[in-house]
This record gives structure tokens, C-alpha cells and sequence, in this order.
């Protein structure tokens, strides 16, 4: 009986725990079986917790009989080495950090193992969760479980190919401009970003802080909404915490979309997004009409300018966030150093790789002297068009949808040459993050045998909405439970 546990999903999981199907034990066990069997082909894990695991499965075994059961008790998910974790390394993906252990706990740590969720891992992503492919990572490349020579998106492109392969039901992630949303879609499972504010960001490592926001990767909406219940809630340890009180997302997954008012963007369909992508999201949009929604065309005149506007907001902020990283307070240090100066320069120099240090020196150009106005607080007046851009498109319509990113998953090393290729596979999530939006990514149909996501985004704490919908979707549609060919 214990042989499918991996096939299903944390809602269907929980129950068969409270039903005492199955022990939390039993689970792990199984988990940490198919983490031994397939990691090696996916390199999604930078850490695997087995004993503490196992450990913490037979607590949460106890607490279950003792009546003290929490939501998520004996579950298994994983955290995206961003997160900061007591007695675990906290890598990101970085030499940098490579042997960094945090002395606390992220909330979003704290707030999942105090609903009784059980830690399998912590997973691979880009370094300091630059990119979108997974492929800047110190640890080497994820690979995509739809096509292994494919990369699953990124940056959490370790927690997307974790759960694409069934080697666990969820996985933290965070997104600061797609990295959930796109791997996600590349994955063929659920991404959720909440809204900036949402989720407290107190322990995840900070690469741009205006925009970084902790969401999830999972195989349903219920799941994903799920586990936002837990996440979810004002922090005092973060300082852009919003106390907004949270909802019952499970709870509020029911419902008609009759009525519900869809806004496509015309400038998504435009030049750049692959033609059998844009037929995937058009026939899912019509299976949204068929069940009650309203379509309607909305305009953003300035999302074009989305890209490069985050490509001077994000490396500017990540230049400041990453000056902490100077061998001497944290992280890798540089062996002999000659004097301090020798010190900083080989500790980044070596500590950090290629596309953190293009991050860091664009940073660092547009926030000096003389360049600050013409690129940094040029790009903060279009950032405000951008916000106010979807803010008059959601005065018509409740939601806006369309696609998540502009090609299914690419080869491995077939953008990394090009950076700029690489910056627009985030040309539909981006804005979501400039506007501090929530949104979502869900499994909407396949182009040459690889998923393809159709996004939806939301007005500020619109996650109901934006889980209702893609949860409505998924009740007319099974591309959410497809399975890569060898994980079943
Ligand atoms: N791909 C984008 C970047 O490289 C977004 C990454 C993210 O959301 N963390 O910055």
C-alpha cells in the first residue's frame, strides 16, 4: 500500500495519515527511497536531511496518536537552499555560502515545521537565485524530469524538478521575477508567488528585497493552498510584513467562475511567444470561458519596458544586499590573504560566480554618482507605470491571464551565452513582481511532448481569486496530474 505514496499530493497524503493508512515514517521513508533513485539524474537536492527526517516523522507519528496533530503533520516538503535553516547548510546555490550554516530559523521555516511539516532537503536553484534555468548554481545544473538534457526554469528549478519527479508533493521556492512561476510551467506543476508582503521574508537570503517574495511549488492548488495558509501572516521580523489577516485559501478554492472577469493582455500574443504556447493558453483561456468567465481585452502599454527595468532594479538592489558577503562576516574566505583589500577582492572573486558578478557590477553602476538618476531612479518612475499600469487593468477585470513564460523548457547551455535571451524568458512574470502582484502558474497543455503554464495574476491579495481560478481549471483539465515518462 505504501508503493504510491509518491504519486499523490499533500491534501490526498494528509488524509491517508489521519485515516492512519500509512505513518509519517512509512512516508518518509518511501520519499527519501525515490530522492536515492532519481536525484542523481536530476541533481535537484543540495542537501538531503534523511535522519533528521526520519527523526522528526516519528515525532510527528507520536504527536498524531497523542491527539496533537498539526496541519501539515508528517508531511514531507522541501525548502530552496535560500532559506535559512537551524543546523543545515544554506548554500543558495553560491560557493559563497557553501559551508554556511544559520544559527535560525527563516519563518517560513519555522511557521511549516510548527504546522508539523517534515524537511526531506534543501534544493538547488541559480546562485543567489539569479537566473531561470538553474544552471548558475556552484552545484551544477538541474535537470528537467520531462527531458533531462532540458533545464526545469529557475532560479527554484531544484524545488520544480523535485516535485515534477514525485521525489516530494511540495516545495518552498521564491520568486523575484518568475523563478516560481516559470520553473513551474517548464515543470509541468503549480507555482504560486504571493503578494509582496504576503509571506514574510525574515531568513531568506535577500537578492532584491523590493521584489523577493517566498511562495510555493506543488502538483495542486489545493496544495499550494495549503501550504500559503501556513506561510502566510505578518512577521514583526520583516520590515515590509503586511498584517493583513489570512484566509481560508483551501476553503475559498470553491466557487463558480461565473462571472469572473479575465483580462488578456494583447502585448502577451505579440512577437517572441512561441506559437504552439500561445495555442496551449488560448484553448485553456476557452476552457476559463466555458465555465462562466468573462473575457476581456486589457492593455499594459509598458510592459515592454517590465525586463529592463527589473534589470536595473534587481542588480541594483542585489549589489547592495551581496557587499554583506566580504569574507570576513560571512562567508567563503580567501586562503593568505596580503592585506584586507586582498582579502574582499579574492574572497567575492572566488566566492561568487559569473552571473553574480555581471549582477553586481550593473548594480553598481547604475546606483553611482552620475548614473544614479539617468538608470536607477529612471527605472523606479517606469516601475511606477508599470504598478499603475495593472492597477487601471484591474479596475475592468479580476484577474489577467495568459501565458507564463514564452517557450517550453530549452536545452541545457543553450542560453547561457546570451544574457539577454536568457532575461526575457521572464518577459510575462516580471511585472507581477514590479507591482508586487500575486500569481500563479498552472500546467495548461504540452508543445513537442514538454508543459507549457498558463499564468494568472491578481489584484493585491488576490491569491483567493488567483487559486480559485487556476483551482476551477484544474477541475475541467488533468494536465496537472501528467507524469514525466520513468517517474510514474
Ligand atoms: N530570472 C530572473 C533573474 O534572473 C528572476 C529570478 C528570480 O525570480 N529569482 O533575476
Amino acid at each position: 500500500m505504501t508503493q504510491d505514496l509518491h504519486t499523490q499530493t499533500l491534501t490526498q497524503l494528509a488524509a491517508g495519515l489521519q485515516r492512519g493508512e500509512f505513518s509519517s515514517v512509512e512516508l518518509v521513508e518511501a520519499l527519501l527511497g525515490r530522492i536515492e533513485s532519481f536525484d542523481q539524474g536530476l541533481n535537484a537536492f543540495v542537501t538531503v536531511t534523511a535522519d533528521a527526517a526520519l527523526a522528526a516523522a516519528g515525532r510527528a507519528d507520536a504527536a498524531r496518536a497523542a491527539g496533537n496533530a498539526g496541519v501539515l503533520n508528517g508531511l514531507p516538503i522541501v525548502h530552496k537552499d535560500i532559506f535559512c535553516t537551524k543546523g543545515i547548510t544554506t548554500t543558495c546555490g553560491s560557493r559563497m555560502l557553501e559551508h554556511f550554516v544559520s544559527p535560525y530559523d527563516a519563518t517560513v521555516v519555522e511557521r511549516l515545521a510548527a504546522a508539523g511539516a517534515i524537511v526531506l532537503g534543501k534544493t538547488n536553484m541559480d546562485e543567489f537565485a539569479m537566473g531561470s534555468s538553474s544552471e548558475t548554481s556552484y552545484f551544477g545544473p538541474v535537470r528537467n524530469p520531462w527531458d533531462r538534457e532540458r533545464s526545469p526554469g529557475g532560479s527554484s528549478g531544484g524545488s520544480a524538478a523535485a516535485v515534477a519527479g514525485r521525489l516530494v508533493p511540495a516545495a518552498t521556492g521564491t520568486d523575484t521575477g518568475g523563478s516560481i512561476r516559470q520553473p513551474a510551467a517548464l515543470t509541468g506543476t503549480v507555482g504560486l508567488k504571493p503578494t509582496y508582503g504576503r509571506v514574510s521574508r525574515y531568513g531568506m537570503v535577500a537578492f532584491a528585497s523590493s521584489l523577493d517574495q517566498a511562495g510555493v511549488i506543488t502538483r495542486s492548488t489545493e496544495d499550494a493552498a495549503l501550504m500559503l495558509g501556513v506561510m502566510a501572516g505578518f512577521d514583526e521580523r520583516d520590515s515590509t510584513s503586511i498584517d493583513h489577516p489570512v484566509p481560508d485559501y483551501v476553503a475559498g478554492l470553491a466557487g463558480s467562475l461565473k462571472g469572473l472577469r479575465i483580462g488578456i493582455v494583447r502585448q502577451h500574443f505579440d512577437a517572441g511567444l512561441e506559437e504552439k504556447c500561445a495555442a496551449a493558453v488560448r484553448e485553456s483561456l476557452a476552457v476559463l470561458e466555458a465555465q462562466g468567465a468573462i473575457l476581456t481585452e486589457v492593455d499594459l502599454p509598458n510592459l515592454d519596458l517590465s525586463v529592463p527595468t527589473y534589470y536595473v532594479v534587481a542588480p541594483a538592489e542585489c549589489s547592495s544586499n551581496l557587499s554583506r558577503f566580504d569574507g570576513v562576516r560571512f562567508g567563503h574566505r580567501a586562503k593568505d590573504p596580503q592585506d584586507l583589500f586582498d582579502l574582499y577582492c579574492r574572497s567575492r572573486g572566488e566566492g561568487f560566480g559569473a552571473e553574480v558578478k555581471r549582477r553586481i557590477m550593473t548594480g553598481t553602476y547604475v546606483l553611482s554618482a552620475g548614473y544614479y538618476d539617468a538608470y536607477y531612479l529612471k527605472a523606479q518612475q517606469v516601475r511606477q507605470l508599470i504598478a499603475e499600469d495593472f492597477k487601471k487593468a484591474f479596475a475592468d477585470v479580476d484577474i489577467i491571464a495568459g501565458p507564463t513564460s514564452p517557450t517550453p523548457a530549452f536545452r541545457l547551455g543553450d542560453k547561457t551565452d546570451d544574457p539577454i535571451t536568457m532575461y526575457l524568458n521572464d518577459i510575462y512574470t516580471i511585472g507581477a513582481n514590479l507591482a508586487g502582484l500575486p500569481g500563479i502558474s498552472t500546467p495548461c497543455g504540452f508543445v513537442d511532448g514538454l508543459p507549457v503554464g498558463l499564468h494568472l495574476v491578481g489584484p493585491h491579495f488576490g491569491e483567493e481569486t488567483v487559486l480559485r481560478c487556476a483551482h476551477q481549471y484544474q477541475q475541467q483539465t488533468d494536465w496537472h496530474q501528467a507524469c514525466p515518462e520513468g517517474y510514474q
